[in-house]
């Protein structure tokens, strides 16, 4: 089986910029393609500040903050990414968005080409079957921020080949992280655990048990959670938490894993958390302020 040396990210939102920065600081070349160019060039500036992050920590040199920069390729035609030994794709957590860009690759991909999909909860053997090679195709989930977050979620869809998966075991350890192995079910391990979490959070709220601040205060100080779930629903993106809890409610059709309608009316609003400015936090000022 050949080395990966080229990696296609497809999606330069929060996971694929930080994608882009792990494989290109572990030597390889990187192609970044998004549906909007200027997500791309933001996804640049973003890895640039986090590179220089890492060289003011000590614990990258000015030589591979430059070398890891210089191997990041904008990309404007997803099909420039069949080429690419291991393709990511790491688009915004819609099964319908995923199916149409692994349709659109499926002509493009180079034979022995691996290619995974960052899905926070998404049956990786349906994705494996639209893309045409269920043999290559399996989750890799990196954790938020990838260059910071050691795990990384290996998902074996029902078609995955054995020898596929223990390569790219091998590759993730090489680069630093520590995988876990996971089954195809839906939101896997980490987020079949944390999310619910994070949903019974915004139902405190909702019952007005708490507030933002209570509840969040609790958590860090009581269960010694280095974030409150609210502030961390608003780092992940409250349309991705809303989109998980989703995939937990229709796949295992259990009622316990209903998302809380104030999580579905703060998505309906736009307040998406961090990334949109506002979210359970209003992040538009100096100081984040609790909207609740
Ligand atoms: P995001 O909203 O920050 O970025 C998504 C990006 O995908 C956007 O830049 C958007 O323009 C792009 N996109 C949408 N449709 C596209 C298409 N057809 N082709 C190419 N690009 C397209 O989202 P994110 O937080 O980076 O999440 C991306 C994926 O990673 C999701 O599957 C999510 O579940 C998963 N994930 C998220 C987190 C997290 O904490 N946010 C953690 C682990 C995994």
């Amino acid at each position: 089986m050949q080395d990966v040396k080229t990696v296609g990210v497809i999606g330069a939102g929060q996971m694929g910029n930080g994608i882009a920065h792990v494989f290109a600081l572990s030597g390889r070349e990187v192609g970044l393609y998004d549906l909007k160019p200027e997500a791309i060039q933001a996804a640049l500036a973003v890895i640039d500040r986090n590179l220089e992050r890492q060289l003011r920590k000590g614990s990258i040199s000015e030589a591979d903050k430059a070398a890891a920069l210089a191997r990041i390729r904008p990309v404007s035609a997803l099909s420039e990414l069949g080429a690419m030994d291991l393709v990511i794709e790491a688009a915004s957590e819609v099964e319908a968005v995923k199916n149409r860009i692994f349709e659109e690759l499926r002509p493009h991909v180079k034979e022995n080409a691996i290619l995974a999909s960052n899905t926070s909860s998404i049956s990786i053997t349906r994705l494996g079957a639209v893309s045409g090679h269920p043999e290559r195709f399996m989750g890799v989930h990196f954790m938020n921020p990838p260059p910071v977050m050691k795990l990384v979620e290996l998902i074996r869809g029902i078609g995955t080949d054995e020898a596929v998966f223990n390569q790219i075991r091998d590759l993730i350890v090489s680069i630093g992280k520590v995988p876990a192995l996971a089954e195809d079910f839906p939101a896997f391990i980490v987020n079949r655990l944390l999310i619910p979490m994070i949903n019974e959070a915004v139902y405190t709220l909702y019952e007005r048990v708490g507030g933002v601040e209570s509840i969040d205060t609790a958590m860090k100080f009581g269960a010694n959670h280095p974030m409150g779930p609210l502030e961390l629903a608003d780092f992940i993106g409250l349309d991705t938490c809303l989109a998980i809890m989703n995939v937990l409610y229709e796949g295992l059709s259990d009622s316990k894993y209903r998302p809380c309608p104030l999580l579905v009316k703060y998505v309906e609003a736009g307040w998406l958390g961090r990334k949109a400015g506002r979210g359970f936090y209003d992040y538009r000022g100096e100081k984040p302020v609790p909207t609740r």
